[in-house]
Formats: structure tokens, sequence, C-alpha cells
């Protein structure tokens, strides 16, 4: 096997050299799910649910040096980061309830009995992005296993240190040797196998618009089953009757949270007219209050990007001549070798401008004015996405028509908030397929199974 380096983005520095799989590797991973799967789907209902709260405490028992791995390696503020390891403990604890709750139907027919069950697929393969990386796992693995399933999981090579962690954390909690198995290389080569791989019954992929098309176009030669969750450009809409100090002041963490590296971020805020002057003025309050720097600095508001990569791609979206009305402050010059891009609002903004229209994938938010529900709501559709949004009104009517309205999978009011670990996260539209968390994720981790009895 050749070595991956893994970097950290806060220093452009590497912090680990690891083997870096091939397409053998996957085979070798598949073979080994799939050899595990029958003694898996055989565990009873109440012992599967308490291996699942095992691994759940052993994750709680490890979650500061997890946070910290994540925190370096993501480039994520520290105090993030032990929210999001908070929530992969949350997320197996939840789906602990779940294999003795896997109910079926009965349905009267005539001449017998009939009845179906939620039967596991098999192996499933899990190809997860680098900005949320255990969490974003938690929400594919937890179902996966409290239906039964077995598991080859490939994290994305920017950010493989917590995955390979849950790996040996699962074996020692109980989780059997081959249901869990962690695959680290490149998704052109790792992941392809994967998802091609007629062994393997079902891909859950988060990831961009992209490469999720590439994946459901080859994933259809074995008729695999495909979950996606892909990219965003979400709107935030401020009514002028709003309460603007709580929009304003809550905006910032929608698109800047994770350096803006979310798929959920709210990148276009809208703002009616009248309320335009008082609410960017309670915008660049917020906005230069944010403090740019150390992953592991505890007053640290956001961190660096990703890559030097990243960091170019969303350079092109501030030129020289960009309407740049806020711009927050970041490390900068040779002794901050990191990925540094400070938080950037451009204003006012059409939303036929390429910033508008393509996911950024960084700090930078968009501007742009509105007259008017009508206008806000066609506004707010007229993109390719459809993840998340918001609105903010104090007339709860309009509240009401404007989220059924609205062309996306998750939408809030007088909130910015998207993700529960009860409650169904996906998107409408290029977003994506299917839905991860709440009861709604177990769908896609069965097949129904229909039993005629005859009695007659
Ligand atoms: P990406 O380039 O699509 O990569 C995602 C994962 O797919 C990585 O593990 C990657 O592996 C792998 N991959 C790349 N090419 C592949 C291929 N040909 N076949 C199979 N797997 C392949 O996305 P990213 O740049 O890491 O993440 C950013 C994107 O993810 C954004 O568009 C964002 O909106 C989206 N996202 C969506 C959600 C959601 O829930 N809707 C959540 C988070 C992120 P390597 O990187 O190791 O090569
Ligand atoms: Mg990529």
């Amino acid at each position: 096997m050749s070595t991956l380096q893994v970097i950290e983005p806060s220093k452009a520095k590497v912090m680990a050299e690891i083997p870096r799989a091939g397409a053998e590797e996957v085979d070798a991973a598949v073979a080994r799910a799939k050899a595990a799967f029958p003694g898996w789907r055989a565990v009873s209902p109440g012992d599967r649910a308490a291996l699942l709260r095992r691994l759940a405490d052993a994750l709680e028992d490890a979650l500061e040096d997890l946070a910290r791995l994540e925190a370096r390696n993501a480039g994520k503020p520290i105090g993030d980061a032990r929210g999001e390891m908070g929530m992969v403990v949350e997320t197996y604890r939840y789906y602990a309830g779940a294999p003795e709750r896997l109910l079926g139907h009965t349905i009267p027919v005539a001449g017998g009995v009939d009845m179906t069950f939620r039967e596991p697929l098999g192996v499933v393969g899990l190809i997860v992005p680098w900005n949320f990386p255990l969490v974003i796992t938690s929400w594919k693995c937890a179902p996966a296993l409290a239906a039964g399933n077995t598991i080859v999981l490939k994290p994305a090579e920017l950010t493989p240190l917590t995955a390979l962690e849950l790996e040996r954390i699962a074996l020692e909690a109980g989780i059997p040797e081959g249901v869990l198995n962690v695959v680290v290389g490149p998704g052109s080569v790792c992941g392809s196998r994967l998802v091609e791989h007629p062994d393997v019954a079902k891909i859950a992929f988060t990831g961009s618009t992209e490469v999720g098309c590439g994946i459901a176009a080859a994933a259809a030669g074995t008729i695999k089953r495909v979950t996606l969750e892909l990219g965003g450009k979400s709107a935030n809409i401020v009514f002028a009757d709003a309460d603007l100090e709580a929009a304003a002041a809550s905006a910032p963490g929608a698109v800047f949270g994770n350096s803006g590296q979310d798929c959920c971020a709210r990148s276009r805020i809208l703002v009616e007219r009248p309320a335009m002057d008082d609410f960017m003025a309670a915008l660049e309050r917020a906005v230069t209050a944010i403090k740019v720097g150390d992953p592991l600095e505890e007053s640290t508001g956001m961190g660096p990007l990703i890559s030097a990569g990243r960091l170019e791609a969303v350079g092109s979206f501030v030129p020289d001549d960009a309407p740049v009305a806020i711009r927050g402050a970041a490390p900068s010059g040779p002794d901050n070798p990191g990925y540094w891009f400070p938080p950037t609002v451009l204003a006012p903004m059409s939303n036929d401008d390429r910033a508008s229209r393509e996911e950024i994938f960084g700090p930078v938010a968009c501007v742009i004015p509105f007259d008017g529900e009508e206008e806000a709501l066609r506004i707010a559709n007229d993109t390719i996405y459809g993840l998340s949004g918001s609105i903010w009104t104090r007339d709860g009517a309009r509240a009401l028509r404007a989220t059924r309205a609205l062309e996306t999978g998750v939408i809030s009011v007088n909130s910015n908030s998207s993700v529960r670990v009860s409650t169904p996260f996906g998107g409408f539209k290029q977003s994506g397929v299917g839905r991860e968390l709440g009861p709604d994720a177990l769908d896609h981790y069965t097949d129904v199974k229909n039993v005629f009895v005859a009695t007659d």
C-alpha cells in the first residue's frame, strides 16, 4: 500500500501518515463484511440494541480525544467539534432504540394471513465527506447497524482519522469483527470500486452534486439502492417585520459555521428592502465579532478552510471588484501558513450573480434585497438546490404559507437550525435523494418483504 499524508489545515502541515488503500483493499473489506452479515443479522434485536448502546458509551468516554482529533484534522473550532461528537453519541443511542421497533404490518387478505418484514439489505457502502467527518458517518452507520447490515465505510482522504478511531472503538465495544470496516483511499479508486461492487447492496453518499451524479449512474449497473446528500445554496429570508437583531445575530453562524463548508449553509441572505439598512448594521456587528484562528483555542469561532484547493476556489468568488460590504479579520502573513479566509458578506447582490448561484463552500454570504413575499419565494426557489433554509417573520400565517411554498427538505422559522437526531434531514431537487436521521432513515437501510400464508 502507498502512504497518505494527512494535513492539519490550520498549520498547512502533515499531522499523520497512514496507509492508503486501493481497489484490492476495498474488495477485501467487502468480503469481510459479506462474511459477517449472516452472523450480525442473526444477533437478537435486544442484543444488537445493547451493542449500539455500548458503542455510544465508548464513544462518549473518548469524546474529548475525538473532538480534538477532528478539530485539528478538519480545522473546526474545538467547541464545535465537542458539539459534533455529542451528536455522534446521541445518534448511536437514538438508533439503539430501533432494532426492537422495526415493525412490519399485517394486512387483511382473502384466503390466508399476510404480513410484512423489514429485512436488512446486506453489505452497505458508506461514502463520507471531510466537512463533518464523524457526524455524517454516524448518520449512516447507526441506522445501518441497527437494521442488521454490515458496513464498508470510506471516509474522505482529507479527514480519515476519526473514522479509524471509530473502527477501533467499535471492535472494543463488542461489535463483531467484519461488521464495520473502514477503507481509507481516494474516492476515484476506492469509492468507485465500492459503488460498482456486485456484493454491495446500497451506497449512502454525502458529498458534491457532481460526484453524486456519477455515483447514481454507476450504481444503476447493479441496481444498487442509493441515497444521496448533496450540495445546497439555501436561503435565509428576513422579512421587515422580523426581530432583525435576532435574525442578524444568528445569520453569521448559519453561513460561516464550519468556515462555510456546510451543505446547509444559508449562503443567500434575502432581506426585505425596508429592513436593509438596520439589518446590515446589525450583521456587521455580528460578523466582525467572529474570532477566526487556532481551532484548539477555546474562544475561536471560525477556523481555516480545509485545503489550499478550497482556498483558491473560494477566492474565485470574491474578485477585486466584488461588492464586499463586510469583511471580518483572519490570520495572514508568513507566520500563519494555514488556509485562512475571512468571513465575507457581498451586498447588494442579484440572484443571477455567480456567487448567488453556485455553492461556494466557504465563508462568503450574498445579501439579496427583495420586495414582498412573492418575490422572496421566487428568488429562494430559483436554484437547482433545495436542502435547508429559514424564514424570519412575526407573521404566523405568512410563516406557514412560505414554509409550504419553499422547495426545500428542511426549513426553520425564526431559527437557523437544520439538524436534530430525531427528525428527517435531506434535500429536494438536486440536493439529494432519501432522508437521514429520525425514523425515516431506517427505510433506506431495509427492504420490505411480504409473506402470505394460506390458511384455507
Ligand atoms: P466530494 O468531492 O463529492 O467527496 C465526497 C466523498 O466522495 C469523499 O469521500 C470522496 O473521496 C468520495 N469520492 C470522490 N470521488 C468519488 C467517486 N468518483 N466515486 C465514489 N466516491 C468518490 O465532496 P467533498 O468535496 O468532500 O464535500 C463537499 C460537498 O459535500 C459539498 O458539495 C457539500 O454540499 C456536500 N455535503 C452535503 C451534505 C448533505 O448532507 N447534503 C453534507 C456535507 C457535505 P476523496 O475525497 O477521499 O477522494
Ligand atoms: Mg472533493
